[in-house]
């Protein structure tokens, strides 16, 4: 099938690819002409695993291709995705200009009858602005073409989502249409041939589910982290605690792990705008409320610790911090909300200075605190370390999994530790000399 892709970010350009993989012909087309031409040379704007060489093979073997015209693209697809950002309005409602942009584009050159996928993460009702616009677009030009619009979420995750699409748990499609449904269908067989994956249902429930996936995600790392916070007070080591209850099998060991607060692009947006969604329809939606609450808050739980420890911020002024990781999690260079932000902007607040490594984020980190006095960004974990008072492990990297403690030691001026994802056994760092924190660990009152 002919498919054309609207947005070259992580969800697009990994769509695409995934799509050309199987054999599709797919064009993905960006407003951005800088990321067109790049691809087009083979440079890859973001970093995901696996993506690249996919990227170039299917590129080189003529499936996959870039433009930033999109009436020409638009004029030859069967189906037509669109896959752009939706970003939180001022008032964390989501933003669907991009969204409505791209419908109006595909009404101004739609010639033929097709297939419009919705991709992007959208409040309920969004579909029926898709149509809306579309048609105007059609109407304005005085032409009839058939089109239908399917809700289409996608569920990838960042830093796996090259599996995550070549192998999906399901697939939502969002249509009353039959024959719509079909052409999704036809679209996805290459990925669900070893069981059924696709779930048929309508437009709105597919939207409202992709928030609600998200929702029930980030209720699971504030509930985690809200019992840490309990843990801590108590004297209770939250490890201990989650091996206990993700052995229950109604509960499971997925998605339960304390820690600095969950970031990106997704959870903490789309937790706003179906909170929004809520109080637009006259509900207010208290576990969400506290979920974001809880966060907002556990973002700054490593700053807290590490002022804790100098006996309050004042004593961190002057200090030099060695942060591990700064993308929102491993595997992926995607700074956006992580939680490493909130703790370097606290950290230069009070006063603090930084030395910070992370594998694949450090483009990111350049672009957005390039120039900063108080901010070195170094080429390795060690170099960090170097002329450092203490650690602060943002990112749960493989890399940063098994350091040798005795180094630590020796390279901390404070021998302190701040463990943002408990990674580290407590009584070994200790044992090499170094004061622990981690989170929800009682021991470290
Ligand atoms: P992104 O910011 O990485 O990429 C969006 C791209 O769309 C950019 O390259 C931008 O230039 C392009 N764009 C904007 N307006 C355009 C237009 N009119 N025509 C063509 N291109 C245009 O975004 P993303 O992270 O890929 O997310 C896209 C959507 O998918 C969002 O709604 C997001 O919530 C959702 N989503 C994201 C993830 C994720 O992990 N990133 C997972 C599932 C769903």
């Amino acid at each position: 099938m002919r498919v054309a892709v609207f947005g070259t970010g992580y969800v697009g350009l990994v769509t695409g690819t995934c799509l050309a993989e199987v054999g599709h012909r797919v064009t993905c087309v960006d407003i951005d002409r800088d990321k067109i031409e790049g691809l087009k040379q083979g440079r890859i704007p973001i970093y995901e695993p696996g993506l690249e060489p996919m990227v170039l093979a299917n590129h080189a073997a003529g499936r996959l291709d870039f433009d930033t015209d999109a009436e020409a693209v638009v004029a030859r697809a069967d189906v037509l995705m669109i896959a752009v950002g939706t970003p939180p309005d001022e008032d964390g409602s989501a933003d669907l200009s991009h969204v409505l942009a791209v419908a109006r584009t595909i009404g101004r050159s739609l010639s033929r009858p097709a297939v419009v996928a919705n991709k992007s993460t959208v409040p309920v009702g969004t579909a029926d602005r898709v149509r809306a616009a579309i048609a105007a677009e059609l109407a304005a030009r005085g032409v009839a073409v058939e089109f239908e619009v399917v809700s289409n979420p996608e569920f990838l995750k960042e830093g796996a989502a090259v599996n995550d699409c070549m192998r999906p748990d399901r697939i939502i499609v969002g249509s009353r249409n039959p024959r719509a449904v079909e052409t999704m269908k036809r679209l996805y067989a290459p990925f669900n041939r070893s069981h059924e994956r696709v779930v048929v249902m309508d437009e709105r429930s597919a939207e409202l589910t992709k928030y609600a996936a998200n929702a029930m995600l980030a209720t699971k790392i504030s509930f985690m982290n809200e019992m840490a916070n309990i843990a801590e007070r108590v004297g209770a080591d939250i490890e201990m605690v989650r091996l206990g209850i993700g052995s229950d099998p109604r509960i499971g060991y997925h998605f339960i792990y304390p820690g600095a607060g969950y970031g990106g692009s997704c959870f903490p947006k789309d937790v706003q705008a179906l909170e929004r969604t809520a109080r637009q329809h006259g509900y207010r939606a208290r576990i969400l409320d506290a979920v974001e609450a809880v966060n907002a808050e556990q973002k700054s739980k490593m700053f807290e610790l590490l002022a804790r420890h100098y006996g309050g911020e004042a004593g961190l002024r002057g200090k030099v911090v060695a942060v591990w990781g700064l993308a929102f999690k491993p595997n992926t260079d995607d700074m956006r909300e992580a939680p490493s932000r909130t703790l370097l902007a606290q950290l230069w607040a009070a006063g603090a200075r930084v030395r910070a490594y992370d594998p694949e984020a450090m483009t990111e980190a350049r672009r957005l605190f390039g120039g900063r006095e108080d901010l070195v960004l170094c080429d390795s974990p060690e170099a960090a370390l170097a002329g450092a008072d203490a650690l602060a492990l943002v990112t749960e990297w493989k890399a940063f999994w098994s350091p040798d403690f005795a180094l630590l030691a020796r390279a901390l001026g404070d021998k302190v530790i701040v463990d943002g994802r408990n990674l580290y056994p407590p009584d070994e760092v200790e044992a090499a000399g170094l004061a622990y924190y981690g989170i929800g660990r009682g021991r470290s009152l």
